[in-house]
């Protein structure tokens, strides 16, 4: 978008948002206890060109500065770091690449008893274990952190600890499938368990808003460079990778689904946000925690299907 053109993009996208809003299905997430107090009707978007054009909206009061944990939103960010740290070889002899049209916490490997792909549960504890597994906690952590305030234009992210408690002591089933993965020799041998738990759940309990989660996506959007700040976060194979593996995984098992009739590269996360990728134009991000059955944001997807509507970006739009 040239300068010229982001007025009307904004009002577009302003009339799109409200919209959206009318949609009131779905359920907050509960099986999160600090997930389940969300507000259920708080709904906010931001975006940002890869100009650096910016823009943000609430629908009610404090909506448009809401802060919430990132879950899922942190898959594709420890995904690409440990493709910047081991390379694409190294990373998928560990995780797959193939949706696995199963729910995001579904016990179950692929043909070479790896996790299917790096966006759903086992694949990012997989990722996880694989970003320095021999260095103590607070300093992978801080790495982690340093690479989220660098995606979002030198802004920090905060860390939500009451999610982070309450999700730790409610973890079964994503230790289930460590101990799976374990079982099956999958991960690296220099990794914990625990730790590596430790990580992937801290890195689920990240705080961000849509302003900032907003630049993160247009750092994707940009081929790694935050356009903000005009530093190169990622390398460009990486984001090709990031890309590639969200348009086809990114939303669970509604990913198919998603890239027939939305076409673009998407992730969601059961706090409710989604960050949603134009390559080359914007990155936008969304809050709203009402969730549908496969665990997206109604109000995202929604938007998602009319941005579309409004705007040629499907990937095969331009055929
Ligand atoms: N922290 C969440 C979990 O591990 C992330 C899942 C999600 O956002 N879908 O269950």
């Amino acid at each position: 978008l040239v300068t010229g053109e982001f007025g009307p993009f904004r009002q577009r996208v302003y009339d799109l948002f409200h919209y959206a809003s009318q949609e009131t299905g779905g359920q907050v997430a509960a099986y999160i206890p600090e997930l389940a107090k969300a507000d259920p009707d708080a709904f906010a978007l931001g975006g940002c060109t890869i100009d650096g054009q910016r823009l943000s909206i609430g629908l009610n009061e404090g909506d448009e500065t809401r802060e919430f944990c990132v879950q899922s939103v942190m898959k594709p960010i420890n995904y690409a770091i440990a493709l910047e740290l081991l390379g694409e070889e190294v990373v998928h002899t560990y995780v797959g690449r193939e949706p696995s049209g199963q729910s995001f916490n579904e016990i179950t490997l692929d043909r070479l008893r790896r996790p299917h792909n790096p966006m759903i549960n086992a694949g990012a504890i997989m990722t996880s274990a694989l970003i320095r597994p021999t260095h103590d906690m607070n300093s992978r952590f801080d790495f982690v952190q340093r690479v989220w305030r660098s995606a979002s234009g030198g802004e920090a992210s905060s860390f939500d600890r009451a999610t982070f408690e309450s999700e730790s002591h409610h973890a079964d089933r994503n230790y289930a499938l460590a101990y799976f993965m374990r079982e099956h020799g999958g991960f690296p041998e220099e990794a914990d368990l625990f730790t590596t738990m430790e990580l992937y759940l801290r890195c689920c309990s990240i705080q961000t808003d849509v302003r900032r989660l907003a630049a993160v996506a247009a750092t994707l959007a940009n081929g790694g460079v935050n356009p903000v700040t005009e530093r190169q976060v990622f390398q460009r194979e990486t984001v090709k990778d990031v890309l590639s593996l969200m348009l086809s995984c990114g939303m669970y098992d509604f990913s198919g689904e998603y890239a027939f009739t939305v076409g673009l590269p998407a992730k969601s996360g059961v706090s409710g946000t989604m960050m949603i990728v134009v390559p080359g134009v914007v990155g936008l991000a969304l809050y709203s925690p009402r969730l549908g059955a496969q665990g997206n944001p109604e109000r995202g997807v929604e938007f998602s299907r009319q941005l579309v509507r409004s705007f040629p970006w499907h990937v095969y739009a331009p055929i």
